[in-house]
């Protein structure tokens, strides 16, 4: 089993604040979550970055993801070191997905830019029904949509700064591998969790 935060955000999103390297090595002094995803607003220069740091640490590992604006909602892509071809639309990203046989996840559904009950139209892999920036509420409709749709629920810290890392995760069946990571999620062998560091609970 592995804990893992499956949404950050670094210097490289418009309205972030986190240095790739403040990541790293706080991922790497963290006592159980040892695997981050990268997912940065439309860009994957933060994965390309974060992973050419974590080259000089060991048992760390980044996983290549992008938080995808469409004009339905954010959707999460994790597996994908390539943008999807524009148009961003949801149709476009879940073909995308499929010919990449990476993963999408549906980002906050009730917070706005997010899907919302649209969830429902698209064939996503997940839904995030623990956002470490969302108000508890909005992730209880997250995970009764997850629950409705039976599809895997997972968490994401959402951290734009510093002070937002480390304040949920996921427990997962795998080991420290980016496709078996990817796989447990897709089958719901994954685990929301907070942490002490949480904000709202
Ligand atoms: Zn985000």
């Amino acid at each position: 089993m592995i804990r893992a935060d499956l949404h950050i955000h670094t210097t490289y999103s418009p309205d972030a604040e986190i240095n790739v390297e403040t990541i790293i090595d706080q991922l790497y002094a963290h006592p159980t979550i040892k695997a981050i995803a990268i997912t940065d607003h439309n860009t994957v220069e933060g994965y390309f970055k974060a992973r050419q740091l974590a080259t000089a640490y060991t048992d760390i590992l980044i996983i290549p993801g992008v938080e995808i604006s469409t004009t339905q909602g954010d959707i999460i892509i994790l597996g994908t070191t390539e943008l999807p071809a524009r148009p961003w639309t949801a149709e476009t990203i879940i073909d995308f997905a499929k010919e990449t046989s990476s993963t999408t996840i549906a980002a906050h559904p009730y917070r706005p830019y997010g899907l919302g009950d649209a969830t429902k139209n698209y064939a996503l892999n997940a839904i995030e029904t623990l956002n470490g920036v969302s108000a508890p509420h909005v992730n209880k409709m997250a995970e009764d949509l997850a629950k409705t749709l039976n599809l895997p629920g997972v968490a994401g810290s959402d951290a734009h700064n510093p002070t937002e890392l480390w304040t949920v995760c996921n427990e997962i069946q795998a080991s420290l591998d980016v496709d078996e990571i990817l796989k447990a999620v897709r089958k719901g062998s994954v685990r929301p969790i907070t942490t002490e560091k949480s904000i709202h609970f």
